[in-house]
């Protein structure tokens, strides 16, 4: 059965087919710079083969129809007609309080999608758009949401629930909702797997270090506690956004002149990595390479970056009473054995002792201690995720 997956955010739609009888991916890509006249597909297939084109994408509709043609062309295809896709995987960030799982999309599914839209402005309209494009380009094959903040609302009401008044929560909706979850829970079951243990049986700390970052505490497969709130701002020290600060900071900007807007704009896109080293990047690779070029505002990026890793995985262990496995994933979480080594190198006191070879080597258990808890770097693949969530609501 083949299943296609598709993330439509802001300025691109991102697709992967997967085949689902041999669990592989057949053909993915994206269509960046979408509604600009540069706008351009990027295409692999399972063949090696990779090309690049420039394409009209006015509408989430055209992004996807040029997709679809790569995906049957005569050269670089990697099917005969669109009728073999059986089903669709939508990407949604924000279910809101009541979405537990993913859901096979209906009007209902689609209002509740809307309903969101206060809480993650940025996110649900695109993903919302890319469902309508999709029901248009496809009106015959059942579609799937799967969401970000599903895997989350397994966590108890002690972590999500912020200690304002009781009545301004539930007028706003404002609790911890977390995001990156269908990645979280991914690592989650893929490193118990890796571990020879169920999920159900394990305590878990997952950690996700991308452009965004966020750290999950995972008991028996429910989630204890994550780092990211009402908005993905919250928590870790990310690319762009500042993660924790003092709320009051905040009240101190606007009072000092600053619109919410530009806070806003302050806070999630010139915080974080980019904010603190001033290179005009917010990428990792650019941050260690700075920071060992003697660049000290770089350095102490990198610093306050991993002293806030090591800040909230002590919490977590504190919260789990103790965890068997800390999972690195995202960009940096599976390609840095430098980042993972500067956080891990503190952790001795839990009795985590890293293997210096297999953390350099990006081994899946990097750590070494048979008796202590394991450190491992585990590949995310939130795609198959949500084409195997697919397939189990259309079975
Ligand atoms: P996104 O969150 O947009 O999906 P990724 O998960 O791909 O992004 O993560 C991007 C981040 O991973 C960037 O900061 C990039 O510098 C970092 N990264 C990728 N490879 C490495 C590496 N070998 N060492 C350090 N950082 C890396």
């Amino acid at each position: 059965m083949k299943i296609l997956v598709i993330n439509a955010g802001s300025s691109s739609v991102k697709f992967t087919l997967f085949d689902m009888d041999q669990d592989v991916w057949l053909a993915k890509g994206q269509i960046e710079r979408m509604k600009t006249p540069a706008a351009i597909l990027k295409y692999s297939n399972h063949r090696g083969q990779k090309f690049e084109k420039n394409v009209v994408a006015n509408s989430y509709e055209a992004a996807i129809s040029a997709a679809c043609l790569a995906l049957c062309d005569n050269e670089h295809g990697v099917i005969g007609s669109l009728d073999v896709i059986k089903g669709i995987g939508h990407r949604v960030v924000h279910g809101g309080a009541e979405v537990t799982g993913s859901l096979r999309i209906s009007e209902e599914v689609k209002q509740t999608i809307l309903d969101c839209y206060e809480v993650a402005p940025l996110h649900n309209p695109p993903n919302y758009e890319g469902i309508e494009a999709c029901e248009f380009l496809f009106p015959e094959v059942p579609m799937v949401a799967v969401f970000d903040t599903a895997f989350h609302q397994t966590m108890p009401a002690a972590s999500y629930t912020y200690a304002i008044p009781a009545n301004v929560a539930a007028q706003h909706k404002l609790r911890r909702y977390g995001f990156h979850g269908t990645s979280h829970n991914y690592v989650a079951l893929a490193g118990a797997k890796a571990l020879g243990r169920d999920v159900k049986d394990v305590k878990l700390i997952t950690v996700h270090l991308g452009n965004g970052c966020s750290i999950t505490a995972i008991n028996q497969g429910r989630v204890a506690d994550t780092s990211m709130g009402v908005t993905p701002l919250e928590g870790l020290v990310m690319g762009t956004r500042s993660g924790d600060i003092d709320p009051a900071l905040v009240l101190f900007l606007c009072r000092a002149g600053y619109s919410a807007e530009d806070v806003d704009k302050m806070l999630n896109k010139s915080s974080g990595l980019l904010g603190l080293a001033g290179i005009g990047s917010g990428d990792m690779r650019d941050i260690i390479a700075a920071a060992d070029g003697g660049n000290a505002a770089a350095k102490l990026a990198l610093d306050v970056f991993v002293h806030r890793l090591q800040k909230y995985i002590g919490a977590y262990a504190a919260v789990l009473n103790g965890f068997d496995a800390l999972i690195f994933t995202g960009g940096i979480g599976e390609n840095s054995g430098r980042i993972r080594g500067m956080v891990c190198e503190k952790l001795t006191y839990l009795g985590l002792e890293l293997d210096a070879a297999k953390n350099r080597a990006n081994e899946i258990i990097i750590s070494r201690n048979a008796a202590g808890p394991k450190a491992m770097a585990v590949p995310t693949n939130e795609e198959l995720m949500i084409a195997r969530e697919t397939m189990r609501l259309l079975s």
